[in-house]
């Protein structure tokens, strides 16, 4: 690996003032994702120094506001895991944060790392998606459905730092992830599903996680038959190494019904 300048900021407003300021700087969380990257040389340009934001209290916590849960950017999956208030409110982030590789990676891995890596098999993402979580950043709010620009592409600005993730409360939302094993294996395919308002938003079948509109027009008239049918349509699945378009097709309908059922049943 070549020579990398390692920074640690004593506060937010200190690591905004760097990141602005040093040339060809990257915002290090847990490093799950930045350091292989690193290691691999992919990074492209590659990074001259990196700004640790792991230590940072604002970029900490769980913090409930009225009708709103906010999550620091640097929280760790374990954390998340561990919150009371995650497991009552959100437990579908709960549930997709278990699936993150394995503790070794959950007590790194980071929601701000998971959104700005933006792989379109982030576990987390749908989940958001679902949610319509909002992205805060050390200058604005952007509604998660604006986030994901394009393949690995986000909407932050140059120099833009998560700080936080807000949710609001009161909604409920299933979560499924299929992947090889049960633990350490990237989805094939990757799903969270709200009813109320109708919500179907999917990972590992696009360039992006991707919200399934056509799906959700259908779901809102309680057209489950149709959610499921047009459901292949929304979709862009490929062939890759860990499936192939027709399976991912085949499981996202079946997903699908999976959860809707149970939401018929509770
Ligand atoms: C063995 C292994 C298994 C994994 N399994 C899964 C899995 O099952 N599911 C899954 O979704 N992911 C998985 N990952 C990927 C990774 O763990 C997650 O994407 C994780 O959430 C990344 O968070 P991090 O804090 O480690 O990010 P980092 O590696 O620190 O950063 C990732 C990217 O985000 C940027 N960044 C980080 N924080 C901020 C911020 N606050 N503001 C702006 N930019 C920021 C960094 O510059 C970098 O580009 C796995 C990784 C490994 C190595």
């Amino acid at each position: 690996m070549h020579e990398v300048k390692y920074i640690r900021p004593k506060s937010l407003a200190d690591a905004v003032q760097i990141y602005r300021t040093t040339p060809g700087c990257r915002p290090l969380a847990g490093g799950t994702d930045l350091m292989v990257m690193l290691h691999a040389r992919t990074l492209r340009p590659e990074p001259r120094a990196v700004l640790d934001l792991w230590s940072l209290a604002e970029l900490k916590g769980v913090l409930r506001a009225g009708d709103i849960l906010e999550i620091g950017a640097a929280e760790s999956y374990t954390r998340i895991i561990a919150s009371r208030d995650v497991q009552r409110h959100l437990p579908a982030l709960a549930a997709a944060s278990r699936t993150i590789g394995a503790a070794q990676i959950q007590n790194r891995g980071t929601l701000g790392g998971n959104l700005a890596n933006a792989s379109p098999a982030g576990d987390t993402l749908p989940v958001l998606l679902a949610y319509d979580a909002v992205v805060v950043t050390d200058r604005r709010s952007i509604p998660i459905d604006k986030f994901f620009t394009g393949y690995r592409r986000t909407a932050l600005q140059s120099h833009e730092l998560i700080t936080a993730v807000r949710f609001p409360l009161g909604r409920r939302v299933a979560f499924r992830k299929v992947g090889t094993r049960a633990a350490q294996a990237i989805s094939k395919i990757v799903m969270a599903v709200s009813r109320n308002p109708a919500r179907i938003a999917i990972g590992s079948v696009a360039e992006v996680p991707l919200r399934a509109r056509r799906a959700e027009v259908a779901l809102e008239r309680n057209d489950a038959d149709g959610a499921i049918t047009a459901v292949a349509e929304d979709i862009r699945p490929i062939d890759d190494v860990r499936s192939t378009a027709a399976y991912r097709r085949a499981v996202t309908q079946n997903v699908l019904r999976e959860l809707l059922d149970a939401f018929a049943r509770s």
